[in-house]
C-alpha cells in the first residue's frame, strides 16, 4: 500500500468540482486519509514548487497557486503515485486523454486542475510539507 499527495488547484475549486474530483478518487479505489482547504501564501507555493524555480513558468505558477483556495489531500492505495497520475492525465491538458481529470477540468497548461506527486519520495516530502502525523487517519 502506498501514499500520494494531491492538490485540487484554485481553478478546480473555483468551478465547484472538489466533490466530483473526490468522487473520482474514491471510485478509483483510493482512500482519502487526510484533507484540508487552505489559501497558499507566496512562500508556501514557492517552497512547494522550489524544484521549478528557474523555469520560465515559475512566477505564473506561483501566482496561480496563490490566487484562491486549494484542497490538499493524502490518498492511499495500491501503486497510488502512478495510478493517481494516470487518473489526472498529462500535465499539458492538450495531451490529456479523454476521461482524465485534466481533460475534464483543466483550463490551461498552468491551470491544470490537479497536482499529484511524481514519486514515492516526492509524496513523502509533499505530505510532510502540509500535514503533521496527527492529521493523517
Ligand atoms: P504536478 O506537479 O502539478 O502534479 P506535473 O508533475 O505533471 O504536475 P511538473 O512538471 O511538476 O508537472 O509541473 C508542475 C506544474 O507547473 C504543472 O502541473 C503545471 O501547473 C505547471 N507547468 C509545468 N510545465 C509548464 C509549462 N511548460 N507551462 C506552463 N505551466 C507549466
Ligand atoms: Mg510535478
Amino acid at each position: 500500500i502506498e501514499r500520494t499527495f494531491s492538490i485540487v488547484k484554485p481553478n478546480a475549486v473555483a468551478k465547484n468540482v472538489i466533490g466530483a474530483i473526490f468522487n473520482r478518487f474514491e471510485t478509483a479505489g483510493f482512500k482519502i486519509i487526510a484533507t484540508k482547504m487552505l489559501h497558499l501564501t507566496k512562500e508556501q507555493a514557492e517552497g512547494f514548487y522550489a524544484e521549478h524555480k528557474d523555469r520560465p513558468f515559475f512566477n505564473g505558477l506561483v501566482e496561480f497557486m496563490t490566487s484562491g483556495p486549494v484542497v490538499v489531500s493524502v490518498l492511499e492505495g495500491e501503486n497510488a503515485v502512478q495510478r493517481h497520475r494516470d487518473l489526472m492525465g498529462a500535465t499539458n491538458p492538450s495531451n490529456a486523454l479523454a476521461g482524465t481529470l485534466r481533460a475534464d477540468y483543466a483550463d490551461s497548461f498552468t491551470e491544470n486542475a490537479t497536482h499529484g506527486s511524481d514519486s514515492t519520495d516526492s509524496a513523502a516530502r509533499e505530505i510532510t510539507y502540509f500535514f503533521g502525523e496527527g492529521e493523517i487517519c
